[in-house]
């Protein structure tokens, strides 16, 4: 069984599938490890570091066509040379990564007519069983952390309070909207800067954890269901949008930072900060979107950019994750081979698809779209093309 890892061509891609580490760990085991050549370079993991431990190093063709198992960060995507990277996957080989196949469904109609069987990091379900292996929250963390190190980098005060010879400073206050994994880990990180924080979303039973944290619950009772099924937050409606607008108008007002984590899964991000209520903002503070790539949660939002309108500071980052390439590789590399452990039983590849991880994160297999989900997202996509 040949597991390899591919280099990122992707520019803003610094992540790499596999550390050093856990190939060290998957060799022990018996496994053959190939790594291509300078696939974890701007992750800070040297080829070198890879051969000694226990990886071949190989180029680009060979580690593509002569793999089993390959593992990367983002989808396949267009060489320099025009060629898809798809079509260096041999048939019958498992890919591995994050690919986005609600997004972009007809990946996963050429995975299927390459009879490539893939798994989607994306589709793992949020369970406990599964919790090893869950590569959203573990990159989603990240980002929350990083957001609020941008928004204090971004803001023109201190985040925790001082009493100094020179006077007294107040601490910065911090709004986070939406508090799934990346806003709490967001507020865990505002509240270690020594900042007042205070959180908000629609799901009630998240109340408790922001609490835990020490952050300030702002709660807006809704007549509505807000949560569906896995745990995730519902589309809610247009009265139930407005009623939570009046009452978080007054907290972004407030604060010195608005970060913006909200999603809804398969639909455009949730504008949560209209225009009216960024404008009402203090000059100096800061928005920082995590939102950004989906829509963004403020309607100012520009996508992958840093601007500044009437005087605040609103910030769209796209994949903070990369951005701390060593961690997010490091916790990445372990949501894979976790995945790997329930996938190759004596050194070889047993789909069990009554194992409902493995049903629900593969998405092509023997030719087929086994997701209904992404079958009815390409679906629509031929519809409307
Ligand atoms: P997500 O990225 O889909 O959304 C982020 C947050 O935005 C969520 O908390 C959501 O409720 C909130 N949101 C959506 N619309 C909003 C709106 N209009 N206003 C305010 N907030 C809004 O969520 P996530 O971080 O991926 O977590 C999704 C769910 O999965 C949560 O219930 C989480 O607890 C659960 N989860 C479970 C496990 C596990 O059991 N192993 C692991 C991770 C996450």
């Amino acid at each position: 069984m040949r597991i390899a890892v591919a280099k990122e061509i992707e520019v803003s891609e610094r992540r790499v599938a596999l550390t050093p580490d856990a190939v060290s760990r998957l060799v022990k085991q018996g496994l053959e490890v190939w790594v291509e050549r300078g696939a974890g370079e701007r992750a800070f993991f040297t080829d070198s570091a890879y051969e000694a431990a226990g990886a071949t190093i190989g180029d680009t063709a060979a580690v593509w066509s002569e793999a089993d198992i390959l593992l990367k960060v983002s989808p396949p995507q267009e060489k320099e040379n025009g060629q898809p990277e798809i079509e260096m996957l041999r048939e019958g080989s498992v890919l591995m990564a994050f690919l986005n196949p609600l997004g972009n469904p007809d990946l996963a109609r050429q995975l299927a007519e390459r009879k490539v069987t893939s798994f989607s990091m994306e589709l793992i379900p949020r369970t406990t069983r599964a919790q090893s292996m869950d590569a959203l929250s573990s990159q989603a963390s990240i980002a929350g952390y990083k957001a609020v190190l941008i928004g204090a980098a971004a803001l023109p005060k201190y985040f925790p309070m001082l009493t100094t010879a020179a006077g007294t400073i107040a601490p910065a206050k911090v709004f986070v909207m939406g508090a799934g994994v990346a806003g709490l880990q967001a507020i865990a990180t505002a509240r270690r800067m020594g900042s007042m924080v205070e959180a908000f979303d629609i799901r009630p039973a998240v109340k408790e954890e922001v609490q835990s944290l020490g952050a300030k619950f702002v709660e807006v009772k809704l007549e509505e269901q807000t949560t569906a099924a896995g745990g995730y937050a519902k589309e809610i409606s247009e009265a139930s949008k407005q009623r939570t607008q009046e009452v978080v108008t007054e907290h972004v007002k407030n604060a010195d930072v608005v970060i913006t984590t909200a999603q809804v899964p398969g639909r455009k991000a949730p504008v949560l900060v209209t225009e009216e209520m960024a404008a009402q903002m203090k000059p100096g503070s800061v928005i920082v979107d995590l939102a950004a790539e989906q829509g963004g949660n403020c309607a100012c939002t520009e996508p992958g950019k840093d601007i500044v309108w009437n005087g605040i500071t609103i910030i769209g980052p796209i994949n903070l994750p990369s951005s701390m390439p060593v961690h997010a590789s490091q916790l990445y590399s372990k949501n894979l081979t976790s995945l790997m452990q329930l996938l190759i039983k004596d050194k070889a590849l047993q789909l069990n698809f009554a194992d409902d991880i493995i049903d629900s994160a593969c998405v092509t297999h023997a030719g087929e779209i086994r997701n209904s989900r992404v079958r009815d997202a390409l679906q629509a996509l031929t519809v409307n093309s």
